[in-house]
């Protein structure tokens, strides 16, 4: 028999194709599963056209059968077929696409998806297989041909024996080498896994034999004894969920998707299902978890959603199609209108998908919204789980994203137990508060025994409770919320006083002048300054921090491994009211140094911070007592 060379171009192509185009060698099960779908749509097609109806999808299977002896896998098909002509053409030809020129020829009709339009894919059994046998009989041809390549060489076509109209694929794997397994393709349960991942959506049944076993008929109870059946089982859900219509569908059945295919065995807090048609039509079923995966705050984490093009899934997790500040949404889009690549794997500068991910972005944020309005319970949940994450993005990238997320963030509040929005805070503010306040601690009870809570409370004023580390950054990067302007109570100034108040400091601070120079002098370096306050009602003392870094800052910055240290600038305020001052203006010069450092140290564990030398502390405090 004649051995055909492969055309000179196709030679070239195919090296490439088996060497560099595909990255996972797996995908060659995909790629011929592709080609049987096509090719029953062709002729499913073909029949419709010529008035035959009652042929049903289901009596159409895609089959795969293995010989673990013979190291052979093979898929057949019901499809259209080739006569020899087609075959030379379509097989002979890399990169001729009967499937593409079969678009070309048939008007874009509704009820067809053909996959292929490259002409490549074929070519990835290669890739895994030292021998390819297609044997095939064209619809409404008596005889079939054989086609055979074991690559490079060129292939061979004869005449033969099939039943029925169709395409079988034989593949011989190749031998198992160090590197690769490649009778891993010859394992049920593996080529079950396969199928599931790229082509649980095609719409035809892909079955195969599996084994299964049971317990032996007739045998003793006490002693089961087992045998082993092989069962046709279909491997594949056939119907893409997201593309029945909503109305056909209940949360259930959304939930029952979800867990499965994420694992997952919380129900998800929400669920979108979008189909949009436009400038880029697509259809997309989105997922937000209830609790965060165990990597979710780590590096391992890897964000993402699945991309299909007509139910064939192209990529696990296209990463850009969420932004970081959404990465805990689970889920895929399906869409036609990409320009994949000859892989169909790279994508990353399509036109397309920026328009795609610019329209989930919306429609997220548009369900958090809706949430956090409507069903605040479940969004306080989502909130616990993925709260940081929004602050995060709201904080990155210089605040670029603050417009889009500050109406998504909740915080705790020294005003009820409830968490509030920004919304809420600032539509409650009392008239005249000018800012909107917030303190930094470990939980929020300790933040509110802060000294400076006083004075706020009794204003009526309330303070958001930050207690993630990122918090204060996130509120220095967004610096207002609606032109109200974010502020410490840690602040050195908080601009509380009244003109009288103000004028009634200025003169204690002269009065008291020896006093808190005497104050300054003890504690030295430590303190930029010492000054009198209004701000505190039944405390004597407490710490602020002048300029860029606050105390809290210093606290999350230090705790960084490998940064240089950061300090903030300390000003030890004091109460003239309280009967403490008082002891300070009788003390000798000794005892005054002796309050002062007892005084900071106090103030120091007051704000949750270190004090600098507890023994000298501990010393000091009993030397007082004596
Ligand atoms: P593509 O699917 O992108 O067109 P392939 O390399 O996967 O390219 O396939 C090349 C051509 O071979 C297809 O367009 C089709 O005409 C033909 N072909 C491949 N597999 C089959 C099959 N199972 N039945 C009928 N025709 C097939
Ligand atoms: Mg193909």
């Amino acid at each position: 028999m004649e051995k055909k060379q492969f055309q000179a171009e196709s030679k070239r192509l195919l090296d490439l194709m088996i060497h560099s185009i595909y990255t996972h060698k797996e995908i060659f099960l995909r790629e011929l599963i592709s080609n049987a779908s096509d090719a029953t749509d062709k002729l499913y097609y073909h029949a419709m056209q010529e008035g035959k109806t009652g042929i049903l999808r289901d009596q159409l299977p895609i089959t795969l059968t293995v010989d673990r002896d013979a190291r052979t896998l093979t898929v057949s098909d019901h499809g259209c077929g080739m006569t020899a002509e087609e075959m030379e053409s379509n097989l002979g030809t890399i990169a001729h696409s009967g499937s593409l020129q079969f678009k070309q020829e048939n008007d874009k009709q509704e009820d067809i998806d053909i996959i292929g339009q490259f002409g490549v894919g074929f070519y990835a059994a290669f890739m895994v297989a030292s021998k390819v046998e297609v044997v095939s009989r064209a619809d409404g041809a008596e005889t079939a041909n054989r086609w055979i390549s074991d690559g490079a060489d060129g292939y061979t076509i004869e005449p033969c024996e099939k039943e029925t109209v169709g395409t079988d694929i034989t593949l011989t794997l190749m031998e198992d080498s160090e590197n690769d397994q490649y009778s891993e393709f010859l394992d049920e349960y593996r080529l079950q896994g396969l199928v599931k991942k790229y082509s649980d959506y095609i719409r035809y049944p892909i079955q195969m034999e599996m084994t299964r076993s049971r317990q032996k008929e007739g045998c003793d109870p006490e002693k089961p004894e087992w045998e082993e059946y092989k069962e046709l089982t279909t491997l594949n859900s056939m119907i893409p969920l997201w593309k029945k219509s909503k109305s056909e569908l209940k949360d259930e059945d959304y939930n029952n998707f979800y867990k499965q295919k994420y694992f997952d065995f919380e129900d998800p807090l929400r669920h979108i299902h979008m189909s949009t048609e436009g400038a880029v039509t697509y259809n997309a079923l989105l997922y937000i978890p209830s609790h965060a995966p165990m990597d979710y705050y780590t590096k391992n984490y890897e964000k993402g959603l699945a991309l299909y093009s007509n139910g064939v899934m192209i990529m696990e997790k296209c990463a850009d199609l969420l932004p970081d500040y959404f990465s805990f949404v689970r889920g895929l889009v399906d869409t036609a209108d990409l320009s994949l690549n000859i892989s169909r794997e790279l994508l990353q500068h399509d036109r397309h998908l920026k328009l795609i991910a610019s329209g989930l972005e919306k429609k997220i944020k548009n369900e958090l919204a809706n949430m956090m309005k409507n069903d605040r319970e479940a969004y306080v949940k989502f909130f616990q789980a993925f709260g940081l994450q929004l602050k995060y993005g709201a904080y990155v990238d210089y605040g670029m994203h603050k417009e889009l997320l500050e109406d998504l963030l909740l915080y705790h509040t020294s005003a009820s137990e409830d968490m509030v929005s920004l919304a809420e805070y600032t539509e409650r503010m009392p008239e005249g508060q000018k800012y909107i306040y917030y303190a930094c601690g470990e939980t929020k009870a300790k933040i509110e025994l802060l000294p400076q809570m006083e004075l706020l409370k009794e204003k009526g004023y309330e303070v958001l409770c930050l207690t993630d580390d990122i918090d204060e950054f996130c509120m220095k990067m967004m610096h207002a919320y609606k032109e109200k302007e974010f502020k410490s109570i840690a602040d050195g100034d908080l601009d509380l006083e009244s003109d009288e108040e103000k004028e009634e400091i200025k003169q204690l601070t002269e009065e008291y002048k020896t006093v808190l120079d005497g104050v300054k002098n003890a504690l030295g370096d430590k303190v930029t300054g010492v000054q009198l306050t209004s701000r505190l009602k039944s405390h004597p003392c407490c710490l602020s921090a002048k300029g860029m870094v606050s105390l809290e800052m210093e606290k999350v910055l230090n705790q960084q491994p490998g940064q240089e240290k950061v300090h903030a600038e300390r000003v030890l305020e004091l109460n003239a009211e309280h009967p403490i001052f008082d002891k300070l203006k009788t003390a000798d010069a000794d005892k005054l140094a002796k309050y002062a450092q007892v005084l900071y140290a106090q103030a120091q564990l007051i704000e949750g911070l270190q004090i600098d030398d507890p023994v000298a502390y501990a010393n000091t405090v009993c030397e007082l007592m004596l």
